[in-house]
């Protein structure tokens, strides 16, 4: 699995990316969304370089040019609900992509302990597409784990992306170990050291889909 960690490289995506970590703007949750969602399209353009391309002739009104045009069957697929933002992110860029939705979330034990439940999938067929997975938060990579195992049975495509906002280092190397030796690549924006005792990410942004969405129960 090959792993691009984006912010190795200055560009505006940083400034999306302070924005969503900042106390002062991230309150705004329009603000903290659209953020989101930018950052998944500037997501979507890098991996669209890494797609297959063939040659088409496309008519216009004066003549007709060559051009390159990817040919890849995608499937944008995002873990409810954080996921949601950056999932239409993608679908503003891939826009003749399928869709697949997960839905996973921690169920707490104690303040400190909580297991993953994953309770739906829609999916449709994998076999041979390039498959994006959204999740913005890879804390410890539980939730994505879960899902990467969930989706081995909707099919094999021929390549997986995964695409998270903040990483920390524990979730990063979990999901290399999950998908070592297989046709992946992981990005992210950001990775932060620690995780604190909830196993949120130190300095990260706090609760993504709270912030998106508003509080839960
Ligand atoms: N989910 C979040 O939204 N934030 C974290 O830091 C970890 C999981």
């Amino acid at each position: 699995m090959k792993i691009n960690i984006l912010n190795q490289q200055n560009s505006v995506l940083n400034q999306f990316v302070a924005e969503l970590r900042s106390v002062d703007i991230q309150g705004d949750s329009l603000r903290f969304r659209r953020n989101v969602e930018r950052i998944a399209e500037l997501m979507a353009y890098e991996v669209s370089k890494t797609l297959s391309f063939a040659p088409a002739d496309i008519a216009t009104p004066l003549g007709t040019a060559q051009v390159m045009l990817p040919t890849d069957q995608l499937v944008v697929g995002s873990i409810l609900r954080a996921g949601l933002p950056m999932h239409n992110g993608l679908l503003n860029v891939f826009d003749r992509a399928e869709n697949c939705f997960v839905t996973a979330f921690r169920r707490y034990q104690n303040p400190t302990e909580f297991d993953i439940e994953l309770q739906y999938v829609a999916t449709p067929n994998l076999d041979g597409k390039v498959l994006v997975v959204a999740d913005p938060m890879l804390a410890t990579g539980s939730s994505l784990a879960l899902t990467i195992k969930a989706l081995k049975r909707y099919g094999v495509p021929r390549h997986t992306h995964i695409l998270g906002i903040i990483g920390s280092d524990e979730g990063v190397e979990r999901i290399a170990h999950e998908l070592a030796g297989e046709a992946a690549t992981l990005w992210v924006a950001a990775v932060d050291a620690e995780l604190n005792e909830h196993k949120y990410i130190v300095p990260g942004l706090g609760d993504a889909g709270d912030l998106a969405f508003g509080e839960k129960i």
